[in-house]
This record gives structure tokens, sequence and C-alpha cells, in this order.
């Protein structure tokens, strides 16, 4: 069959013939499942193992959409990341990772993956002639973010590529901000996509949800792994993402419509000194992800000139978005990075990775791109 829009697959792929005659597929409320004779273990059903008829349709939907050839769902994105690297690396081994990732993950990295007896060393994503020098002959992987948190810098995601095939290394990348929506870093040549799907493939902000799509060979070793660790996601959160998933091409792309008008309205407004969205023109990575994305994706973030004050009464008179960390829901989110996910970090820390305290984090939702910039409007007069 030619190949279909995403948003087609979303809704079709992986879908079984009807339980019952039921259009929608019914909750697989258990734990086990009976066997066949002649069946082995590894025909064996159970709801730890994540392969429940609720499992399976998300596993064939998400590799679908990805174009991989095999999917995992896990109880969260932290534990499809940790065992992720748990199944792909061993003790002796080293790793390269960009330098600026996600919080829950640079805890990982900096304080459990030292006691597995792995290594590792920090890369920066947007100088590739510096990553040779950090090679070591026990070096297997290298793991990167398709955008980073909060200040929306894409990595030479090409040349990442270019790098672990050169160097028979694996490349794994988190593309939570993106979705397989607006980037599908299969196609460009990486091993192993992963997402926190509690953000835009869940949608709706209801659940905690990971996944690991590649191909078969690397994703069986991620599941193989996973058993071991029980790091299952419960039927129910599967029900809700699958349901969640069918809308995502939609969600995203008015998301994609809402941040990128915010951006340019708050480019264009006196009280604003600084916008990071990689949709607007000046950003330093824009020609990339013209290239690249089909869409950038519906977290901005942006500075005052009237710094953290101005920041926080921006963030009370907004009427609109709540103020909560994650993204990637229906509804907007408002936050301040200084006082939330970088809190534990010093001031001076953070300036150093460019996260001024008054910098403010918006995740659009996929309320009507009017009334986010008329909201936006009125919050800015208040000031
Ligand atoms: C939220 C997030 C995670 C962690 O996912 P959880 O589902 O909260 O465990 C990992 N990476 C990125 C980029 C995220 O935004």
């Amino acid at each position: 069959m030619a190949k279909r829009d995403i948003q087609t697959d979303l809704v079709h792929a992986g879908e079984v013939a009807p339980v019952e005659g039921a259009v929608v597929l019914p909750i697989f409320q258990s734990a086990t499942f009976t066997s066949q004779p002649g069946e082995d273990y590894d025909d064996i059903r159970y709801l730890r193992l994540n392969n429940t008829p609720n499992h399976q349709v998300l596993h064939a939907k998400l590799a679908t959409v990805a174009g991989g050839q095999d999917a995992v769902v896990t109880g969260s994105g932290m534990a499809a990341i940790a065992v992720t690297l748990m199944a792909l690396l061993k003790a002796g081994d080293h790793f390269l990772a960009q330098d600026c990732l996600y919080g829950g993950t640079h805890s990982l990295f900096n304080e459990d993956v030292p006691s597995l007896g792995v290594e590792f060393d920090f890369v920066q994503g947007n100088a590739p002639q510096t990553w040779e020098a950090l090679l070591r002959p026990t070096t297997r992987l290298v793991y990167v973010e398709t955008m980073t948190n909060p200040l929306l810098e894409v990595a030479d995601l090409e040349a990442v590529v270019v790098f672990a095939r050169r160097h028979g290394l694996l490349a794994v990348i988190d593309n939570t901000f993106a979705s397989p929506v607006n980037f599908r870093p299969l196609e460009l040549g990486f091993d192993l996509e992963i997402h926190s799907a509690t953000k835009y493939l869940n949608g709706h902000s209801d659940i905690v949800a990971g996944c690991v799509i590649g191909s078969a060979e690397q994703v069986g070793r991620v599941v193989h792994k996973l058993n071991h660790l029980g790091s299952t996601l419960d039927s129910h959160a599967c029900f809700l993402l699958h349901r969640g998933l069918k809308t995502l091409a939609l969600r995203v792309r008015q998301q994609n419509e809402n941040a990128q008008r915010v951006a340019e309205l708050l480019q264009g407004h006196g009280a604003v000194d600084r916008v990071n969205y990689p949709g607007l023109p000046d950003h330093p990575q824009h020609e990339r992800t013209q290239r690249l994305f089909d869409g950038c994706g519906g977290v901005l973030s942006f500075e005052l000139s009237g710094g953290v004050a101005a920041a926080e009464t921006l963030i009370e008179q907004m009427q609109l978005p709540k103020s909560a960390p994650s993204l990637g829901g229906v509804e907007s989110l408002i936050t301040r990075p200084a006082a939330t996910s970088h809190a534990g970090m010093t001031a001076a820390q953070r300036c150093a990775i460019g996260v001024e305290d008054g910098l403010i984090r918006l995740a659009v939702g996929i309320e009507a791109a009017e009334d986010l910039c008329a909201d936006i409007t009125q919050a800015l007069e208040q000031l």
C-alpha cells in the first residue's frame, strides 16, 4: 500500500479486528492470559511483560508512525531512558551524552550511571569537531535530545548520525519535544528513539508513560531488560495513551502554529528582550529545523526586560496557562525554570548554561492562537 500520512496511521496502524464488535479496543484488565498447548516461555502473556493486547496495539502503532521495526511502552519516560541504557551498556563501557539534558536524565547519568560501572562524557551538541577527542576504545553509544529544555537548542543531529556510523556507536535520541509528527529520527539514521509519552504522545496530562522505538534487534534488547526490571505500563494507562495517540497529529500541528504565533508576538513586543523558538528566523539553528523538522513544537522560552519581577507578574496575570511543569498537553502550561526544573542549580550554574533567572518557559496547548495571543498581550500590558 502507498505510504499513508501519519494522521491516518495514528488512527489505523496496529489496530486489531473488533473484539465483540467494539470499535475501540477494550481494556484487557487481566494480569495473565491462558496459554495454548505447544507454546513456550516466549509466548507467555503477562502484564509485567508489556505484551497484553493493549500493549501490542501501541507497539505496532508507534513503530509504524516513527518508521521503526518495533516499539515497546514503559511505565514512564525515565524508565524508558534508564532501561535503554542498561540494556545497551555494561560495566566498563563508555558513552557520550549531550551536555544540556532533561533534568531527570541529567540526574540519572550523574548519580546512577557511575555505580553501574559505566562512564560517560558530555559533549556540546553544536561542536561536532570536539567529539572525536572524547572517544575511547570502550565508547559504545551517543545520546542526544531533539531540542534542549528550556532554551530550544537543536544539536547537529545529522553530524551525530554520521559520527555514530563512522565510529560504530549506537545513536540514541530523546525525541519527546518533537514527537514523530515533527521529526522522525529513525529516518535520519538514529538507532533508537525514546519518548516521554507523558507529554505529546498522550497529550492530556493524565498519565506518565514512555516508549522506545527502533530496529527489532535493539528494541528486543530493551524488552529483555525491561522484563527483568519490571517497568510495566498499566493496562488502563495503555488505553489512555492509545486514545491520545489517535489525535497526536491534530494536536501537535495546532501547537506548532500556536507557538509560532506566540513567539512572533513576543519578539515584536518592547517589554521582551529575547525569545527562544526554533521557528523564528533568527534562531541559530532555524535553517536546520526547516530542513529536518515538519514543525518546531509547542515549547518556547523568553526573557522580559523587567527580569524576575516582571516574569512573576506576567505568569500571575496570564489567565489561560496554568503554572505547572510538564508540556505537551491540550492545556498551556507556564513556568519559570529557575524556580522549577532548574531550581537545584545555583544562579551562577544556571547563568553558565544560559538559563537566566527571569527566563519564562511556555508550553502551549491546543487553545485558539488568537486567545493565547490576546492573553499574553493583556498580561504584558500589566507590567
Ligand atoms: C518529561 C521528560 C522526560 C521524563 O519523562 P517522564 O515520563 O516524566 O518519566 C524525559 N525526557 C524529556 C525530554 C522530558 O520532557
